[in-house]
């Protein structure tokens, strides 16, 4: 129990409901925050898309499911596109129940990354908090982000340097990292298997860029993820030989882990400045070097030359070498990693220490 529980409302992502994968990342992050601010005392109320679950552990929360029209994605329109909201929103559903039910409440710490609770924050009576899911790749969304630095910074967090670093604040960001129920993740010794790869199957994540390198070493390429995109992930499957791609389907996080640890390597290719990059840290957390981009949140969490190798963005000869090189890397320090900076436990904690703070309680 912490000194001073807080009633907390939290707003999940507008995009699919929690379990369906559409939400990314973002879904675990969630699972992550309610899961370290219960054990920590806090009362929480998860307004989400209807169809949305909690795995075991998260039972001391409340939910309230919302129907509506998914929202399209930031990273799949033109930078300057502007905001749209379907008829029958899940967007403004969700803000609605959640500023309804905030009364009596502390707070309400929000995940979907979109225009409406940001822009609506300086507005409104409840004290909006936005954990930002993504960097920039909409004009809208950084002029929104921009413009809440300069009257309530300290409601903005982000996940990484590299990914605030797309927007400009009126001071320091507050960077709070990701974190992971680690006992889900079992760390494997020995890893000699296929060359991995996860993630959305959405072209800013670069998937063809890792299968080029199986292709060339003339390995095979496990691919873990929801395909988003079926034509690109045809396109790609149709420039290597037939048979370096296995896709293994989007599984849940027991299986999700335990195929993934017997990989040797993970390939992690962002084309866009990747926020955090869960897959990163899971690979790690079952003790998978990184093989990855020097670029986004992979940039930050991998150290090159302990937990895998960094390469210049794009260098796919650098990803071959760094795949050549993997025993160079002991399993157990990529474990260490996980344990030292990508538990929940601690990952809520950053998250309880910024609202007290933003809400002048410590
Ligand atoms: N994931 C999963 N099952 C799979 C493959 C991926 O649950 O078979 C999850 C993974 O745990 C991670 C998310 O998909 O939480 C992908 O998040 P990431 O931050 O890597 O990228 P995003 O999709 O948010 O851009």
């Amino acid at each position: 129990m912490t000194s001073s529980p807080l009633r907390l409302i939290l707003i999940s992502t507008p995009i699919g409901f929690i379990g369906s994968g559409k939400g990314g990342g973002v879904e675990l992050t969630l699972v992550a925050i309610i899961k370290g601010l219960l054990e920590m005392g806090h009362h929480i109320v998860l307004v989400a898309p209807y169809g949305s679950f909690l795995p075991s552990g998260c039972e001391g929360a409340e939910i309230i499911t919302v129907k509506g029209i998914d929202q399209s994605s930031w990273q799949h329109q033109v930078p300057d596109a502007p905001i749209t909201i379907p008829f029958n929103g899940m967007l403004p559903k969700l803000v609605e129940v959640a500023l309804k039910v905030s009364k009596n409440s502390d707070a309400i710490l929000n995940l979907c990354y979109d225009w409406l609770p940001l822009w609506l924050t300086p507005f409104v009576e409840p004290k909006i908090f936005h954990l930002i899911s993504m960097a920039g790749v909409s004009k809208l969304m950084e002029a929104t982000v921009r413009d809440l630095s300069k009257t309530h910074h300290s409601r903005l967090a982000f996940h990484t340097f590299s990914q605030a670093s797309d927007y400009e604040l009126i001071d320091q960001p507050i960077v709070l990292g990701n974190g992971f129920d680690l006992k889900n993740y079992h760390f494997q010794l020995k890893g000699q298997g296929p060359l991995g790869w996860a993630g959305r199957v959405a072209p800013e994540k670069g998937l063809e860029d890792a299968a080029k390198v199986a292709a060339d070493l003339g390995d095979k390429l496990f691919v873990w993820g929801l395909i988003e995109d079926k034509a690109y992930a045809s396109k790609i499957e149709s420039l290597v030989p037939e048979g370096t791609i296995e896709w293994k389907g989007f599984l849940n996080t027991q299986e999700f882990q335990s195929q993934l640890g017997s990989c040797r390597a993970l390939i992690n290719t962002p084309k866009w400045n990747e926020a955090y990059g869960n897959v990163v840290a899971e690979a790690m957390a079952c003790g998978v070097p990184v093989v990855a981009y020097r670029r986004g949140g992979p940039g930050e969490l991998v150290q090159s030359g302990v937990t895998g190798w960094l390469v210049p963005s794009d260098d796919i000869e650098g990803l071959k070498k760094g795949v050549l090189n993997i025993d160079k890397i002991k399993r157990q320090n990529c474990r260490d990693w996980a344990n030292e900076s990508a538990s929940y436990q601690m990952f809520a904690k950053r998250i309880n220490s910024w609202i007290q703070s933003g809400l002048g309680i410590r």
